[in-house]
């Protein structure tokens, strides 16, 4: 099981003695290590699928990975000791994100955290409200700064009472404050925020021990994609699950970290080197991606910054075509041009829609994009925003979802129970609310409590009931009927498309519901898909026969049409955090830079490359240099960008950008500059100087013209 691989990375692929670290550049087959490696593992070393778990970063890196994986064990047998000749059950694999993994293990160990299997996933919105509330204030800034903080001290393993214990100054006490409402309010709607998903698994670990053992010896290969990106939590999680035996291959690039902004820390990558003395590090030099041209480029960018590691990149690619910079009046003209060069571009090269990606810094940036390829009916998916998921319509069907799955579910509750409105008005939710609040229980309970008739009069009362009786009779089917059919009568039931039509005009109506239909039909395939089905599967090989307790029919992949729908809530939930849908139909790809890695395109347009945007300028103000640290992440993240690209690279820049009403007249980015610049040896003795001329010739020669 190791065709197509050069020797450093038929190394990696078979290095089993102990914990091992491929550490290489973009492009350099770093993935492929990693699956290729779970075939042998399967193939050649007897491992079961369910023994093993692969983790990574994005929802689309993971489909991505699930697929290549899958296209290497078509038609190959377990070499498990008993078990020889059996085709292999791909779906008992874990191949999936950390957030999805991390879902998996509290779903599992519920119990011991004190929350139910189907707690609520809050999503970013959800949790604004939460500390909005808390800090009673409008100003979004401080909000959201609060929101932060809390989100780096979970992301640290600090509890709150250490946060409190620690404050400095009046700032960090309210914040810290503000944290201890905030898991104490999280924990009373039985929810979990995005960094629960991680941090929670990992105290869990930590605390219990025979709830740890369960779980190494569950999981026992553990491969890590993109691991320069791991944070403190997510990094003690891996520790904590390879335990003693440090069965586990961690690839990696530190010229593409991130996600610093999200806690994650290059110190990971020395960090292992010291906790696993043992730890053997291969590097890989060839690219396998990129033109010579692209490799040229993005080797000249990240020349620009300190190196933690010595690493070369190399490509026989051939030069490849030019890369071409363009600049543009506006946004609305760089998104028309690239457009129609794109259109252009496909025509010449009779490519498909799906071979272009349009890159960007910001998610800000997606809207006109998407609006002139409406306009040119040329297809596209967005990926890297939420937009889909964000959409007023998708909320309301999924706050139904959760609540069904968790009634203590609060915020799920108010926006359920007042969309489409029921008669129920604000003053009756407020006596409901701060009824409950007293009473210590959730929004839901307080409906059947006894007490509740002398806040509220039984017209108040009425409606209130039925709705949650509604609810209830939904879950109770949602335990034992497909996800199909509980949809369905979900929907029959709130009258949405009416709902719609009342309240918006008929084209916006039209629009949503066609957004709700696609959603419907989105969750009825995932429904009957055993996505991230391995963790389930190697929790119940465990007690019985592997194969036959998933309760999925292995012979072609598919899941059993019966996956239940309270399994699917907690799925959407990641899918809306986790940069978008994973489906892949003939359509250009539009992406933020992030939510791009991993991931390879044969054609990229990489926009908006301008001072402020790519490097983005972050808090700081506009006459103030962007500080050394945060340039460096953002040279990172152009050389993300540029190695995306496989065949042709082109980048644009606007000469002016509306900014809040205003115009700002733009200057190209930086990195162009140092893009395109090929690092001239210094001239030798012998040799003159090199003539802005010679300079200029070298430049074009590097950009093919
Ligand atoms: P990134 O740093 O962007 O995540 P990576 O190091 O993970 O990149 P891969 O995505 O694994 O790189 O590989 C890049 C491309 O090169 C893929 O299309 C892959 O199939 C191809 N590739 C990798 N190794 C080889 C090889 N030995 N022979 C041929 N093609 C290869
Ligand atoms: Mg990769």
């Amino acid at each position: 099981m190791s065709a197509g691989l050069n020797s450093a990375q038929n190394e990696g692929v078979r290095y089993l003695d102990g914990p091992c670290l491929v550490l290489a550049g973009a492009g350099s087959g770093k993935t492929r290590v990693i699956t290729q490696k779970i075939a042998h593992l399967i193939v050649d070393k007897g491992f079961e699928p369910r023994h093993i778990a692969a983790v990574t970063f994005t929802n689309k890196a993971a489909a991505e990975m699930r697929e290549r994986v899958a296209k290497l064990l078509e038609g190959q047998t377990l070499s498990t000791p008993g078990k020889e000749g059996r085709k292999v059950p791909v779906n008992q694999l874990t191949v999936c994100t950390f957030h999805s993994l991390g879902v998996q293990i509290l779903r599992k160990e519920a119990e011991h955290l004190g929350l139910k299997p189907q707690f609520s996933i809050m999503d970013s919105d959800d949790c604004f409200a939460m500390v909005q509330e808390q800090l009673a204030t409008t100003d979004k800034p401080l909000i959201r700064r609060v929101q932060n903080t809390i989100s780096l001290w979970k992301n640290a393993l600090v509890l709150p009472e250490q946060a409190l214990a620690n404050a400095q100054n009046e700032d960090e006490h309210v914040a810290a404050m503000v944290y201890r409402n905030y898991v104490a309010t999280l924990h009373a709607y039985q929810a979990v925020d995005f960094d629960d998903l991680i941090r929670l698994p990992a105290e869990l670990f930590e605390a219990n021990e025979a709830v740890r053992d369960r779980w190494q010896n569950k999981l026992r290969y553990l491969l890590i994609d993109e691991y320069q990106d791991t944070n403190s939590c997510q990094y003690s999680l891996l520790k904590l699950l390879a335990g003693p035996r440090a069965a586990f291959t961690a690839v990696g690039d530190d010229d593409q970290a991130i996600y610093g902004w999200r806690g994650a820390t290059l110190e990971n990558l020395k960090q292992l080197q010291i906790d696993f003395p043992k730890l053997h590090v291969i590097k890989l030099e060839q690219n396998y991606r990129s033109t010579v041209r692209i490799l040229t480029a993005a080797n000249n960018v990240i020349a620009k910054n300190p190196k933690l590691f010595e690493k070369k990149l190399w490509s026989d690619h051939g030069m490849g075509d030019s890369i071409t910079v363009t600049p543009a009046n506006d946004e609305e003209h760089e998104a028309e041009s690239v457009v129609f060069r794109l259109s252009a571009h496909k025509f010449e090269r009779r490519a498909q829609f799906r071979d272009y990606a349009i890159l960007y810094r910001g998610n800000f940036q997606a809207r006109i994009f998407e609006q002139v390829l409406r306009r040119e009916r040329i297809p596209y998916v967005l990926s890297g925003g939420t937009s889909f998921f964000d959409r007023a319509e998708i909320k309301d069907i999924c706050a139904y979802l959760r609540l069904i799955a968790n009634h203590d579910d609060d915020p799920a509750l108010i926006r359920a129970i007042t969309t489409p409105k029921r008669g129920i008005g604000n003053v009756t939710l407020e006596a409901l609310g701060s009824f409950a609040g007293q009473a210590k229980v959730s929004l839901f309970e307080a409906v059947y409590m006894g007490g509740l008739e002398a806040r509220l009069s039984d017209r108040q009362i009425e409606p209130m009931r039925a709705f949650c009786d509604f609810i209830q009779r939904l879950a109770a089917r949602a335990e034992t009927d497909p996800a199909t059919t509980v949809l369905d009568d979900m929907m029959e039931g709130i009258h949405y498309e009416a709902y719609l039509y009342d309240a918006f005009d008929e084209r916006q109506a039209q629009n949503k519901w066609s957004n709700v239909l696609e959603f419907l039909d989105w969750l009825k395939k995932k429904g009957t898909r055993p996505e991230a089905a391995g963790v389930d599967a190697a929790v119940e090989g465990e007690r019985g026969d592997g194969d036959a307790a998933t309760g999925f029919d292995t012979s072609d992949g598919l899941a059993d049409t019966g996956k239940n729908l309270l399994g699917l809530i907690q799925t959407v939930a990641l899918m809306s955090m986790l940069e978008g849908r994973d489906e892949d139909p003939d359509a250009v790809r539009l992406s933020t830079v992030h939510a791009s890695k991993g991931l390879e395109y044969p054609h990229v347009f990489l926009v908006g490359c301008e001072e402020g945007i790519m490097p983005h300028r972050g808090g700081s103000d506009d006459d103030e240099p962007i500080d050394d640290a945060r340039i460096e992440e953002e040279r990172r993240l152009m050389y993300v960008a540029i190695t995306r690209a496989q065949r042709s690279l082109q980048l644009t820049y606007c000469k002016k950008r509306k900014r809040a009403r205003e115009t700002i007249v733009c200057e190209p980015s930086r990195f162009i500059q140092e893009m395109l610049l090929d690092e001239a040896p210094p001239p030798s003795a012998d040799e003159a100087p090199m003539t802005p001329k010679d300079r200029l010739a070298n430049l074009k020669a590097l950009l093919g013209g």
